[in-house]
């Protein structure tokens, strides 16, 4: 039980669309372990890194109930950058649908003036969302980071750089 009161119950959503090391597990793909909609198969001895992962909607009552993952489909996370919704790759048009198409606008457009982005992972391609538009990035690689061009606060192009080239 979280703090929210909030349990996974029939949701095991982030156990198909989020990597993990540990399993060698890629994104997008069921974990072995898994048995969908029901649960983990090895819950007591699961990697930390499932252990140490909760969704937003599962920690945080601001994103109300219609967001739980098994039925939105969106699985969202946050970054040192911002927020990151992960589309199950199932229902890729999940986050174009009301109302979360409009509160991920609404997102966007509070978390400008912080510099906080968000951004829809769908498969392997991400897009950007700002206050005006959508910045469809591609396919972004793990090696690779989103550069915003900044006009004060406001987002006028996005690029993707290998995160080698960029200057630390
Ligand atoms: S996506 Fe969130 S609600 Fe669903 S199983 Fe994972 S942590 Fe639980
Ligand atoms: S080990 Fe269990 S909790 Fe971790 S991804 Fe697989 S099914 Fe999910």
């Amino acid at each position: 039980m979280t703090a929210t009161g909030r349990q996974c119950g029939d949701c095991t959503l982030c156990c198909k669309v989020m990597a993990i090391e540990q399993l060698a597990k890629p994104a997008n793909a069921w974990c072995a372990h898994c048995r969908p909609g029901r649960g983990c198969q090895i819950y007591p001895s699961r990697p930390a890194e499932c252990r140490a992962f909760s969704c937003v909607w599962l920690v945080n009552e601001l994103l109300e109930e219609h967001w739980k993952p098994s039925r939105s489909k969106l699985v969202l996370t946050t970054s040192d950058d911002g927020l990151e919704v992960r589309c199950d790759p199932g229902f890729p048009d999940a986050w174009r649908r009301e109302p979360f198409r409009n509160e991920l606008r609404e997102w966007a457009i509070s978390g400008e003036p912080l510099d906080m982005t968000v951004v829809v992972i769908v498969g392997q391609r991400m897009t950007l969302l700002t206050p005006e538009r959508e910045f469809d990035l591609g396919v972004v690689g793990p090696d690779e980071r989103i550069v915003r061009e900044l006009e004060g606060t406001r987002v006028v192009n996005v690029t993707v750089a290998k995160a080698s080239d960029l200057t630390p």
